[in-house]
């Protein structure tokens, strides 16, 4: 049985008339204004955006949460930019304490999954001059020739913005090219907050958020998919988190591009934002509940469990996520660097169904676009004759 098809109208009760209105327009499938977002982070408890997120959750997807199988190919990590929150790139004048592979390298690292299960290769990293437009169309094209399976999940709006600037391409004909190289969807970083007042102060010079918006548009001009993240818990306000959100609601309304929203946790380990405070799980929850609340045209919202901890995650299944991000072991450094609450992130399909299952959800492996590749909601495990379903959390006292 779907638990979330019953509308908690527990929460009609509030004697907050702004609450009672939003509740209500959830409960009509009404979206949300711009007021009514800020109102709920600054009025709303975590049980009133909680119930309200899980009730729409539950909605799309039941029980189901997705995951998938990939790997994460980072170029280098030496970078042009100086992002005040990213605890990953080293400068230029630095860069010896860095990576920068070669195609060959790139092509090594892909073929050590050749005899993987995995679905998807995620490749993003830093911003150089050798890696341009000419370098991207050859690494997408090299790879699908030698694993036509594998999906090219690959590089944000800020390396495409570098690379057509430099090559003297629009961003429709550089992402036209990029189709055509291999190119097979885009993920979601290098968004950060799009509002100037803030982006200015922590985005290092890279692309504005109007930038990000445009080249993901194109595409999805182009009949494909992306997703899109937000980097929140620092110094911006509720109204610029909303900000974002709403920009990227306006965009999905023009074409239906994005597939998933992944709000990501800012770390504030070894980068030059080390004086602010991280947010509390509190907030965190509140931050994947909002989020779930305002999308109403995004399919998904995503947890990336070695960033948050496997028990916020867990948790964060309550609170409007549907897909856990990282299997198997996670090969990104992009956040164990910024210091994630998982500092060697390795999780086996089996853990990841259980970690799942352990809060009563229904684990479903995905391809990078939502097909269905295997329901474990019923899978026995070898060696796991003990197990009867529904697991209670342990409960500490
Ligand atoms: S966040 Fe990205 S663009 Fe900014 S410094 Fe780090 S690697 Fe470079």
């Amino acid at each position: 049985m779907t638990i979330g098809s019953i509308f908690p109208e527990e929460l009609l009760k509030t004697k907050d008339q702004t609450l009672h209105k939003i509740a209500l327009k959830v409960k009509e499938n009404k979206r949300i204004s711009f007021d009514e977002g800020v109102y709920l982070f600054e009025n709303a408890t975590l049980g009133f955006v909680g119930s309200l997120a899980n009730y729409i959750r539950e909605q799309k997807h039941g029980n189901k949460t997705y995951f998938n199988r990939n790997f994460h190919l980072e170029p280098t990590n030496v970078c042009l930019y100086t992002c005040t929150f990213c605890s990953y790139s080293r400068l230029i004048k630095k860069r010896e304490e860095g990576w920068e592979y070669s195609m060959e390298d790139m092509m090594d690292i892909i073929k050590k999954y050749d005899d993987e299960p995995v679905t998807e290769v995620h490749i993003v990293g830093g911003v150089l001059p050798q890696y341009d437009f000419e370098f991207y169309k050859n690494l997408f094209s090299n790879i699908k020739k030698h694993r036509p399976d594998l999906h090219v999940k690959a590089l944000t709006p800020v390396e495409y913005h570098y690379i057509f600037k430099k090559a003297k391409i629009s961003y429709a004909e550089g992402m036209a090219a990029m189709k055509e190289a291999g190119l097979e969807s885009m993920p979601g970083g290098g968004a950060e907050i799009f509002h100037p007042e803030i982006r200015d102060q922590i985005a290092g010079g890279k692309c504005s958020g109007q930038e990000w918006l445009d080249i993901h548009e194109e595409w999805h001009k182009l009949g494909m998919r992306s997703n899109a993240t937000m980097l929140y818990g620092h110094i911006e306000n509720y109204g610029h988190r909303i900000d974002h959100l709403e920009k990227l609601r306006s965009l999905q309304d023009k074409h239906q591009g994005f597939q998933t929203f992944i709000p990501l946790k800012f770390r504030n380990k070894g980068n030059q934002m080390s004086d602010v405070k991280e947010s509390t799980v509190v907030e965190d929850l509140r931050m994947y509940a909002i989020s779930r609340i305002y999308l109403d045209n995004f399919d998904h919202i995503k947890a990336y469990w070695p960033m948050i901890g496997r028990d916020t995650a867990q948790m964060s299944l309550g609170f409007g996520v549907d897909d856990i991000d990282g299997t198997i072991d996670d090969t990104t450094k992009i956040y164990t660097m910024a210091g994630s609450e998982e500092q060697n992130p390795a999780l086996s399909t089996k853990e990841l169904s259980k970690l799942i299952k352990n809060v009563n959800r229904e684990p479903i492996e995905r391809d990078t676009l939502y097909n269905v590749i295997q329901d474990y909601t019923n899978h026995v495990w070898e060696d796991d004759g003990q197990y009867k379903g529904y697991v209670s959390l342990p409960v500490n006292n």
